[in-house]
């Protein structure tokens, strides 16, 4: 099948101009298993056979040599070129193009093909989309729900900012964990995330919660980029007053010289403490550890928060 269309000359253009980076030695705690198995090229072929993009590969994820050694792909919608520049994302930014009809028909025979119990759909921004393709989130999981009815199915979303009305489509639809990381901390947003609005993500979480009660929330942080302890246990407080019920949290890992730079590595007992100080906050389930991200053994912990939800009305 043809390759994904979009041309893309310069994967970083809005970051060419940047000084490099130097990129810092990863510390003996951050080993990641070579992608070089069966399984693996399995996965590839694949996702490669229905013409997909995912997050793993575009990301750079240092995770995809366990992840899809296990056929665990998450699948990443709507093309492989953002319409937002944020500084530690290793996708392509530029212009997309126009949206695969046949796209949510695709990840669903993708789904089923690589046996999948539970998905993870992401996307690119599509700020150039009037609903910011909250649609063709919502037909993807339709298109799921029909071809794998027992596959249970995570959004990770963009923010739909100023696309009023998109939130409620995608909701309406009805996954099973609604997903969207705040990435880092407030303070950071103008660096980090200069296209985004801290308090608009929150609200968005917020909003997941009073459309559909009953909805999984997740959301999450990296660490390693200049926050102080404080300011990420404030942006806990900030997720449980939104109601979030699942924390992840993870090491930034700098891309190429020309992505923000790694303040520090974050060491695997600060890890722990955040785990400890976010489940003492309320949250049903935290995830924290260096390689912790979104999608991170997210079927396993899907079963985890169904449990934690269960074992706390029993005990109210
Ligand atoms: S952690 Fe998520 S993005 Fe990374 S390889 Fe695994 S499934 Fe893909």
């Amino acid at each position: 099948m043809a390759a994904p269309s979009e041309t893309r000359p310069i994967r970083h253009p809005e970051k060419a101009h940047r000084p490099d980076q130097p990129v810092k030695r990863k510390p003996a705690w951050i080993r990641v298993k070579a992608p070089v198995s069966r399984e693996y090229q399995a996965t590839r072929r694949i996702v490669r056979d229905n013409n997909l993009h995912t997050v793993c590969e575009e990301a750079a994820c240092p995770n995809i040599g366990e992840c899809w050694e296990k056929r665990h792909a998450t699948m990443m919608i709507m093309g492989g070129v953002c319409t937002r520049a944020c500084a530690f994302c290793n996708v392509a930014t530029g212009k997309p193009g126009a949206l695969d009809p046949f796209e949510p028909t695709n990840v669903a025979r993708a789904v089923a093909d690589l046996g999948l119990e539970h998905v993870v759909v992401t996307s690119v921004d599509r700020d150039d989309l009037e609903d910011g393709g909250a649609e063709h989130f919502a037909q993807t999981i339709r298109a799921i729900r029909e071809a794998t009815p027992g596959t249970t199915i995570e959004v990770l979303t963009p923010d739909f900012l100023r696309k009023e009305g998109a939130l409620e489509v995608v909701v309406e639809a009805r996954p099973d964990v609604f997903n969207h990381n705040l990435e880092t901390v407030p303070r950071l947003y103008p660096e980090v995330r200069p296209g985004a609005r801290y308090f608009h993500s929150l609200r968005l979480l917020d909003r997941v919660k009073e459309v559909d009660p009953a909805m999984f929330t997740k959301s999450g942080l990296m660490v390693g980029l200049g926050e102080a302890r404080d300011e990420v246990l404030q942006v806990m407080d900030d997720q449980r007053s939104a109601g979030v019920d699942f924390l992840t949290i993870g090491q930034y890992l700098q891309p190429t010289p020309k992505h923000h730079v790694i303040d520090r590595f974050v060491t695997p007992v600060e890890f722990k403490q955040y785990e400890t100080q976010a489940l003492g906050k309320g949250f049903l389930l935290v995830s924290a550890t260096p390689l912790t991200r979104s999608s991170y053994h997210a079927g396993e912990d899907f079963a985890r928060l169904r449990a934690a939800r269960e074992a706390r009305l029993a005990a109210s």
